[in-house]
């Protein structure tokens, strides 16, 4: 009990230390006013040359090289990420930025049903929707992704073009089963959706789910200098989560990422 004890608190001590390095910009939950001020300046940036892309045209590396590409991509883990999506979208959209989102199929946070006007919406006005899944957990998680692929497939009546990995709170046998995951997806020849995770990495990433290790999410400010500070032909990932915004929105919510 006493190692389990100290190992908890140097799991603590760590991520405090990496929180104080990062130095908040915001905790959770952001004002959505953030996310606009983030999209200005996005495109007041890089001279003129940033070049928002969707995850398929990132997957194919199609994006001419003069440019700044920048991914934005929005995890929908609960509940709350699916009632605050449409609020982020039209924010996008009065800036006329497209983006890629990833919804899940395994029932655990909210129903498929839930999802269906949201995706179908989500589609109209020419947004990316790809999968959201944790094969890793699974005995077969090539298997298990294939299963979740169909069924996503079945309720919203197309094939997920691209798939981005769904993090669940890391211990070291989930972390070795998600790197033995994404080798055995690496070396499929099964034509498997596109997925981040395995090829096509970015230059730079910004992301909304940091842990304070005291119930807080954060967005980082060293994370937001370093994205616009970005040189052309570079490649930016944007991670956003919607429930983390909005005063509606939620302070943290461990154990989803
Ligand atoms: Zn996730």
């Amino acid at each position: 009990m006493k190692t389990v004890k100290l190992k908890l608190s140097r799991v603590k001590s760590k991520v405090r230390k990496e929180y104080i390095k990062r130095f908040p910009l915001s905790l959770a939950p952001h004002p959505f006013s953030l996310y606009e001020k983030l999209l200005v300046q996005l495109k007041s940036s890089y001279g003129g040359d940033a070049r928002f892309i969707l995850m398929p045209e990132h997957g194919q590396g199609m994006a001419p090289d003069s440019d700044v590409r920048i991914i934005l991509r929005h995890d929908l883990d609960t509940d709350v990420c699916l009632r605050q999506s449409l609020k982020i979208a039209a924010i996008e959209e009065r800036y006329n930025v497209r983006s890629s989102w990833y919804v899940r199929v395994d029932e655990y946070q909210y129903s498929i049903s839930d999802c269906n006007e949201i995706v179908a919406e989500l589609v109209r006005q020419g947004q990316h929707v790809g999968l959201h899944a944790a094969p890793y957990i699974y005995t077969d998680p090539l298997k298990a992704l294939r299963e979740a692929i169909v069924t996503f497939e079945e309720r919203f009546g197309f094939r997920p073009p691209t798939f981005t990995v769904h993090g669940i709170l890391s211990t070291p046998i989930i972390k070795k089963r998600r790197v033995a995951f994404l080798q055995q997806l690496s070396q499929s020849q099964d034509g498997f959706p596109f997925c981040d995770s395995v090829r096509h990495t970015y230059d730079l990433a910004m992301g909304d789910a940091h842990f304070t290790g005291r119930g807080n999410t954060y967005l980082a400010r060293n994370e937001w200098q370093r994205i616009l500070n970005a040189r052309r032909g570079q490649s930016i990932l944007i991670l956003n989560h919607p429930c983390y915004w909005g005063k509606d929105g939620i302070r943290t919510s461990a154990g989803t990422l």
